[in-house]
């Protein structure tokens, strides 16, 4: 075996003060406080508290670290961190490093800049934060990172951390009373498990500086299409170039030191684009590892020379990137609920439990789209190239079957003809199969967890992980309802799976979501279809979804309005940047290129006229350029004076929705002429990297 993979177990953690750390470092009454402290979500004692601290600290000084911080998400869905030294002057000019336990557990960051939607202007001024004791602490840097939630004084969630948790709590306590109706007292917990495979982009850094889009934007706002994109499916699953390889593997290293399971990685459908994978995990933990991973992938990308664009619709006509969420709930004795099971008894409750999925999807679909919309993710929802915007749930033939036979009261035989029905005997094998699974279904069932496919790759998981959990918390509290009261267990709960599965049979889908079909099929099953942003948000502050929130403790009234403000913001600024920025690159570099070459031609004109040479080749290419240019100077100025009425709007909703209908469209129309422009101007004189130099910038070699 060669050094690196012996060394993989001795760097993996290293970073990370993890329970083999706290073992080895605290008392064993401590520990053991400690442990049952997290196991059964209890609040931290202070004495706890302070010898724990001291603990995280001589470790993370013996592992380089000089400050720490709480480490939160505040909803600018990135992290947030700042850093205090350990140090605290002494008498005699010296100095001792300090950690108490009430620096672990509560800090209190100025966060009146952080977006609040309000909330903290209604409240109170600061926020502060709190220890997530189940995600552990780390060092990044020179740092030591402490995950916490951050909330405003009054006990607003100010965060995507402490909803998550919340939602976490409401599946735990409705999945609970599910598995004990099955006389199951085992489990004192149910948590929700993801594991998000995350989409990227790779360039070359050279590239990437001279395109003011993708540094202000996260994308490109004009190029043509390269003479090779993916049309010869060569990148997917396609050797990995060197370099790539070299960055996946320090990236993989410094995932593996933060105790991050990052375990596949591979090329995908465009070029530059990649997947890494990591095992999954609970439901915070994938977040907070998920952020991370993000976050590392930018900066290994830095050490060699690249940029890594999470955006996901970096390249118009290539495929964008998203993000994978693989979700499922399980017993905190590791058992999957959403695995068919080896008994009748077992099988039941799996179907109770996939029911209540199914359910949930359904009577919540609008609030699912919800949780993927953003201004980046509408470039790729209903592309042909993700899956729709309409939402469905892919079960794969053989649970169809069965569904099926239980909706027509007959028989289901499985493959070895054994006759089953719920509660009787045994479900049929459930294949996960890797191969032919469909690819178009925005939420599909892979053999014992579900794979929801709508999400954005830069989104944090947190946002569509708070909404499953609630709904399918909602769902099962509503068959709880029904299932506690029952004289006879066995034919409520026929009955209930039955009626449900025909009350929701609408949202089950197998076919090709990219189906010209589907729309219109989707559209006679009552099955919505919220197309952008704009479209999907007013769901979250729906009645239903107050009502949904606020029954199970996950937000309040305020905190659902507050952040309905924040995504409608987010929605438009977005798009207010990337105008802005179009309208700067055209003005100052582009123009200038289509003028510039017009008068090299015009020159030329005027040479072979002086002549007497006959020829109207320059001729032709200078009507054709001017003309590109007069149309592009004409939507320049329309989006220029659209951005300035767009200025003068007030009301969110009103702003968000101008520019979508107008603002993106002007985008749209300027980029026609741009493009145009791109393919006729010889590249001496084009200020921008071209589509086919950024997306093949990466080469054999290694320029580092
Ligand atoms: P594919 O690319 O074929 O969809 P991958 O193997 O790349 O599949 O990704 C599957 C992801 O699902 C991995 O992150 C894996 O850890 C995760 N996963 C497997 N079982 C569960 C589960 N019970 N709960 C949540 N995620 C799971
Ligand atoms: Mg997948």
């Amino acid at each position: 075996m060669s050094d690196r993979l012996t060394s993989i177990p001795e760097i993996y953690g290293s970073k990370v003060f993890n329970d083999e750390q706290m073992k080895k470092r605290l008392p064993k009454d401590v520990y053991k406080a400690l442990k049952k402290t997290v196991d059964e979500g209890m609040h931290l004692q202070m004495d706890l508290a302070n010898v724990l601290a001291h603990a995280m600290k001589e470790w993370a000084i013996e592992n380089g670290a000089t400050h720490f911080t709480h480490w939160f998400q505040p909803m600018t869905g990135v992290t947030a961190e700042k850093h205090d030294g350990f140090i605290s002057p002494e008498a005699g000019g010296k100095v001792l490093m300090t950690f108490s336990g009430k620096e672990l557990v509560k800090g209190e960051p100025d966060a009146s800049s952080f977006p609040s939607g309000g909330l903290r202007a209604t409240f109170e001024a600061r926020g502060y934060t709190a220890w997530d004791p189940t995600s552990y602490a780390f060092i990044k840097d020179d740092t030591l990172c402490i995950p916490t939630a951050f909330c405003s004084y009054s006990g607003e969630a100010l965060d995507k951390k402490t909803p998550l948790l919340r939602s976490m709590q409401a599946l735990d306590k409705q999945a609970i009373r599910i598995l004990k109706l099955f006389g199951n007292t085992d489990a004192k917990r149910v948590i929700t498990t993801v594991g998000p495979e995350q989409e990227y982009f790779l360039i070359d850094q050279d590239m990437y500086e001279k395109r003011p889009d993708l540094i202000y934007t996260g994308r490109t706002l004009f190029g043509g299409k390269p003479p090779k994109g993916q049309e010869m499916e060569d990148h997917y699953f396609g050797t990995i170039k060197p370099r790539v390889s070299a960055y996946m593997k320090e990236l993989d290293e410094e995932l593996w030191k933060l105790g991050i399971p990052a375990k596949t990685k591979h090329n995908e459908v465009a070029p530059g684009q990649h997947e890494l994978a990591p095992v999954f995990d609970t439901t915070n933990i994938a977040t907070d590892h998920n952020q991370l991973t993000m976050e590392m992938m930018k900066t290994v990308a830095g050490r060699h020379h690249m940029v890594c664009l999470l955006h996901e619709k970096p390249f118009a006509g290539v495929n964008g990137s998203g993000k994978h969420n693989n979700w499922s709930i399980s017993t905190d004795t590791g058992k999957n609920l959403l695995e068919p099971g080896a008994t009748p008894s077992q099988n039941a409750q799996f179907l109770l439990f996939l029911t209540a999925v199914i359910k949930a999807v359904d009577d919540y679909q609008e609030l699912l789209r919800m949780s993927v919309a953003s201004a980046g993710n509408d470039h790729r929802l209903g592309a042909n190239e993700a899956p729709p915007a309409i939402m469905s749930v892919f079960l794969g033939d053989e649970l169809t079957d069965v569904l099926k036979s239980i909706l027509d009261g007959t028989d289901y035989h499985d493959k070895e003809k054994k006759l089953m029905s719920i509660g009787a005997t045994v479900l049929p094998h459930i294949p996960m199969d890797t191969t032919d699974r469909n690819r178009t279904s925005p939420f599909a069932f892979t053999g014992n967890k579900f794979e929801f496919r709508s999400l954005g790759s830069s989104a944090s998981i947190a946002g569509c992980n708070i909404i499953l959990n609630t709904i399918v918390a909602e769902a099962l509290s509503e068959f709880a309802e029904k299932l506690e009261g029952a004289a006879d267990f066995d034919s409520a709960l026929t009955s209930l799976i039955h009626d449900e599965i025909d009350a929701h049979k609408r949202i089950l889908f197998n076919g090709n979501g990219y189906g010209a079909e589907w729309p219109v099929e989707a559209e006679k099953r009552g099955l919505s279809n919220l197309r952008s942003t704009v479209d999907a948000l007013p769901a979250f502050v729906a009645d239903k979804s107050v009502k949904l929130f606020t029954k199970h403790g996950v937000y309040s009234e305020t905190e659902i309005t507050a952040r309905y403000e924040i995504l409608l913001e987010n929605y438009y600024k977005t798009i207010h940047i990337e105008a802005l920025t179009m309208a700067e690159m055209v003005k100052k570099n582009v123009v200038y290129s289509a003028v510039e070459y017009q008068s090299r031609l015009a020159e030329e004109i005027g040479k072979k006229k002086a002549l007497g040479v006959t020829s109207n080749t320059e001729e032709k290419l200078l009507k054709e350029a001017a003309g590109y240019t007069d149309k592009m100077s004409d939507s320049l100025q329309k989006l220029e004076a659209d951005i300035a009425k767009a200025e003068g709007l007030t009301d969110a909703m009103e702003t968000a929705r101008f520019y979508h209908d107008t603002v993106l469209a002007d985008m749209n129309e300027l980029r026609e002429p741009v493009d145009a422009l791109e393919a006729v101007i010889p590249s001496e004189l084009w200020p921008y990297p071209t589509y086919g130099e950024m997306l093949f910038s990466i080469r054999e070699e290694a320029t580092v």
